[in-house]
């Protein structure tokens, strides 16, 4: 049941569960819990979203067919993305500390950021989960790999991952579909990686190669995934976890409810629901839950647990560690891009494939014999996808520059009709792009916490962060570009702009900015110094579980997606098993 909440005055029914959220974490609750017979209700601070519904549909739209050309009004990449929020969202302000910065992006809509997220999916290997044991930094998980892997394979079946078997220690094989064939800007990168030992392997993300039900079709090859995808070919939180909860008969969906936060007994110190304002008509109002799961994003986690004060729990819900909130971290990232003149015009035909990149190169380095002690994976782009609307393409830079142009003669930069016609035919396709992504070492002091002198536009008190990059990631970032200077030479290519140096961290992203923020309520054996169980279940409040990505002990150099999803099936599956044996 689908239920737009306006008409919701007091509930009166008491949930066997409420999820607050409904993204990778909440939907795959909400799925695993509904499917097994639990009466679940979904409280889900947007709108509902579904890709192919016609008012929705921006995947195969022209550029033209948008005011600015589909550049960005709203939505911070480009008007036909399909993610309704951002880093700023009117009226719900986030702070900062001690001159840090933290830059918190929130998608408010059913299914969450997965609605327009990179669908790159990559498990964590072994040495992930147990970073303090190998170099002494950071914290270990309470659980390994071997935990996890039953779980990722039931998800990748699920969800549906392609992928190639590699037999990598840390980058441990799948169940996947086939792979999308790497098109002609990634064979050569493949060739150049060879020839300088940088492994290249077949990328590994959710989008359907192959058909695996009949409510979902096979992708067509648009290249437009982050729009939404009208055949639902890939994973999205919305279609593929929600729509067949709320199928099941099972799940009350309650869209435009902001969680404002969790309800307990004063006398038992249980949690019995969830506090939310409706966001249309800016009523309180309550929903009561014999469980709550927490899914509304690490940040919004902890700014609920914090949020959610009584006398018994003065310090916030679950915090007697007083660990909420810390322990926050984003991967790190960089980028550069490159010319290839061996590219320069190019035969024109059609080789959009998946929304992103069918290439990638695991972190493949020893950081024993390096001067920083995490790795990072990297994101490949190019080929000659629908051009750019609004950013990203910047022809005036590249015709401009003599060592570009087929006569070795300077042009001058910009231009517009047959001579910019000529130049597009020239440099369109030519162009690689590079990002890595990587793992920082977890430190207490980046955190968030409730700002005491501002609420948002509901009156519910918002996060200040405070964060901070360490030498660690600095010299990481210098290492990312380093590398990719040597894969564009190799490439036969021209590097494009200055060299990120120190004098801006090596273009080390600021943080948040890779939208991957994980750790506020990390989970460990130790209560003193965890929030949640190796369950993900409260240490202090035993009905009280998180499954987003705020239980991550560390980032591992890899998206954090794909974990929280198994990480929120085997903590669904315990709910169910904790409710069989009567302790819930
Ligand atoms: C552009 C982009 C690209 C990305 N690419 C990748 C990628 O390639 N691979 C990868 O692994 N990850 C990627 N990510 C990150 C990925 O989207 C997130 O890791 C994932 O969506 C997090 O899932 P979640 O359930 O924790 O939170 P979300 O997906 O953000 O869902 C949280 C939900 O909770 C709701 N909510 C929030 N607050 C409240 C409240 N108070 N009350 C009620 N509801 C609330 C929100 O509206 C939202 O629907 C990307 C993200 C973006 C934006
Ligand atoms: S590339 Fe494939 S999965 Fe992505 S939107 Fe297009 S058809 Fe759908």
């Amino acid at each position: 049941m689908i239920n737009d909440s306006v008409n919701i005055k007091a509930q009166t029914e008491v949930f066997d569960v409420v999820i607050v959220g409904s993204g990778a974490g909440g939907g795959m609750a909400a799925y695993t819990l509904s499917k097994a017979g639990v009466k679940v209700c979904v409280l889900e601070a947007g709108q509902n979203f579904d890709p192919a519904d016609p008012k929705n549909i921006t995947q195969l739209k022209w550029p033209y067919e948008s005011p600015r050309r589909g550049a960005s009004t709203t939505r911070p990449f480009g008007d036909f993305d399909a993610a309704y929020g951002g880093w700023d969202i009117e009226g719900q302000p986030y702070t900062r500390k001690n001159g840090t910065s933290f830059d918190w992006f929130r998608s408010q809509m059913v299914g969450g950021r997965t609605n327009h997220w990179g669908r790159i999916s990559l498990r964590f290997g072994p040495d992930d989960f147990k970073r303090k044991s190998i170099d002494g930094l950071g914290d270990d998980w309470p659980i390994g790999y071997e935990d996890m892997k039953p779980y990722y394979d039931r998800v990748e079946k699920l969800i549906g991952v392609f992928g190639t078997n590699e037999g990598l220690r840390n980058d441990p094989d799948g169940q996947f579909l086939p792979p999308p064939k790497p098109r002609l800007h990634e064979l050569m990168i493949m060739k150049a990686n060879k020839k300088i030992g940088i492994p290249t392997y077949p990328s590994r993300m959710a989008m359907l190669t192959k058909k695996i039900n009949d409510e979902r079709g096979k992708c067509f090859y648009c290249g437009q995934c982050g729009r939404a995808c009208m055949a639902y070919a890939d994973f999205s939180a919305s279609s593929v976890l929600i729509k067949p909860a709320v199928a099941t008969g099972n799940t009350t969906l309650i869209t435009h409810a902001m969680a404002r936060e969790v309800i307990t007994d004063p006398i038992t110190g249980l949690a019995t629901g969830v506090s939310y304002v409706n966001t249309l008509n800016l009523q309180e109002y309550t929903v009561k839950g014999k469980v709550v799961v927490l899914a509304a994003s690490a940040g919004e986690t902890a700014r609920l647990l914090l949020n959610s004060k009584s006398s018994r729990f003065s310090n916030g819900l679950a915090n007697s560690s007083g660990v909420v909130g810390k322990y926050l971290n984003d991967s790190t990232g960089a980028s550069r891009s490159g010319i290839i003149p061996a590219l320069f015009d190019r035969k024109r035909y059609n080789e959009d494939g998946v929304g992103g990149m069918h290439i990638y190169t695991p972190w493949w380095l020893d950081n024993k014999k390096l001067d920083f002690p995490r790795g990072y994976h990297i994101e490949y782009g190019g080929g000659m996808g629908m051009p750019g609307y609004g950013y990203g393409w910047g022809i005036e830079s590249m015709n401009g520059k003599p060592e570009f142009t087929k006569d070795g003669k300077a042009k001058a930069a910009g231009g517009y009709g047959s001579s910019l016609k000529e130049d597009y035919a020239r440099y369109y396709g030519a162009y690689i792009g590079m990002a890595g992504r990587g793992e920082p070492v977890v430190r207490e002091d980046n955190y968030c916490e409730i700002d005491p002198n501002t609420v948002d536009k509901y009156g519910i008190p918002v996060l200040r962060f405070h964060y901070k990059w360490s030498d660690y990631e600095i010299k990481q970032a210098k290492h990312m570009q380093d590398t990719f200077e040597e894969i564009i030479h190799a490439m036969g290519g021209i590097p494009m702009g200055k060299k990120p140096g120190p004098e801006n961290n090596y273009g080390l992203a600021e943080p948040g900015k890779i939208i991957h923020e994980v750790g506020t309520a990390r989970m460990g054996n130790d209560p003193k110094t965890s929030v949640l169980n190796s369950n993900c279940q409260a240490h202090d409040v035993k009905n009280l579980f998180v499954a987003d990505a705020a239980p991550f002990v560390s980032q591992g150099d890899k998206n954090a997606t794909l974990t929280i999803l198994a990480l929120s099936l085997r903590t669904s599956e315990y709910i169910l098993d904790q409710r069989k044996k009567g302790n819930i």
